[in-house]
């Protein structure tokens, strides 16, 4: 199993400035494939299935997905067979997310997108579970308890006191875990991926009172960093995201990190934490499709 994430500690005259202490909790090096939050989530859902005597992993992502990538790559290195079920039309030659993840012996089969939309239904996960009996079936970008569970682990790994943590959300599923995990301790904020992320703040209570019966105060979504809608770019995030790997050596993506990032410099430069505190941003990986995304802009990142 892959060893702690380091925390990186950022400095720059802006923090100095304001009296913030800013660590990144470097995720993205949990594993060189299964990247950052994405092997947290998998973590003891591979466990699961290895009790169950499961051979085969089954999953749901569109074709960019960090989550198939994962999926992909966990299945070969802990010998499962893997089945990526994936949103859209095939498109040929596959795209590097996919290429990776076929590399991996996953197969893939594309859904249009009505059909994807029901993947959660009742009806249809029975038939599923009729044609692949020996399936574990994860949802769309692995969020379930076991992967809030991981996530969990986010914060028991850190040994540093702090008074802030930040993490980017797409379906809130890490986002729980870290709000679970801490029980109460610090301030958590969650920056949504998605336009309209405030659906998150019922997905995450629900999620974070299921797995631990509790509800928190403690946490907060910060909802005006999505750039447009996920996936979505503006000129300014992209040349912060080239900003900060040329001053600190850290490579950024634009749909979670870069986003989350340029919040909490959005919301430092707005006073919005007291001089004196010290913040931990998640850095939660996800740069499996970078040079993709990079390449369909036109930019270099
Ligand atoms: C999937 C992903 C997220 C979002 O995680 P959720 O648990 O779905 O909120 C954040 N950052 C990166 C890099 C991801 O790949």
């Amino acid at each position: 199993m892959p060893s702690a994430a380091p925390l990186q500690l950022i400095s720059e005259p802006l923090l100095q400035e304001k009296q913030i202490t800013l660590y990144l909790k470097r995720e993205d090096l949990l594993h060189p494939h299964i990247s950052g939050n994405k092997w947290r989530k998998l973590k003891y859902n591979l466990i699961e299935a290895k009790n169950h005597q499961k051979d085969t992993l089954l999953t749901f992502g569109g074709a960019y997905s960090n989550h198939i990538v994962a999926v992909a790559a966990a299945g070969q290195e802990y010998n499962f067979k893997t089945i990526g079920f994936i949103r859209g039309e095939a498109h040929e030659p596959l795209n590097s997310t996919l290429q990776f993840a076929q590399n991996c012996g996953m197969q893939l089969h594309y859904i249009d997108r009505t059909t994807y939309r029901q993947k959660q239904d009742p009806a249809f996960q029975g038939n599923l579970k009729k044609q692949y009996p020996n399936a574990y079936i994860l949802p769309e970008g692995g969020t379930n308890l076991l992967a809030v569970k991981g996530c969990t682990e986010i914060v028991t790994d850190i040994n540093i006191p702090f008074d802030y943590i930040c993490c980017a959300a797409g379906t809130g599923g890490t986002l729980s875990g870290i709000i679970a995990g801490l029980n109460g301790y610090a301030q958590v904020i969650g920056i949504p991926a998605l336009k309209g992320g405030e659906f998150l703040k019922t997905d995450v209570t629900a999620l974070v009172k299921e797995y631990s019966g509790q509800e928190y105060q403690n946490w907060q979504l910060q909802t005006d960093y999505h750039f447009g809608g996920y996936a979505k770019v503006k000129p300014e995030l992209i040349t912060f995201i080239q900003v900060f790997k040329e001053n600190h050596h850290v490579q950024l993506e634009p749909v979670y990190t870069g986003k989350m990032l340029y919040g909490i410099y959005d919301l430092i430069r707005q006073d919005y934490f007291k001089a004196g505190c010290t913040i931990t941003a998640i850095h939660t990986g996800g740069l499996q499709g970078l040079a993709g995304f990079a390449e369909r802009l036109g930019i270099v990142l």
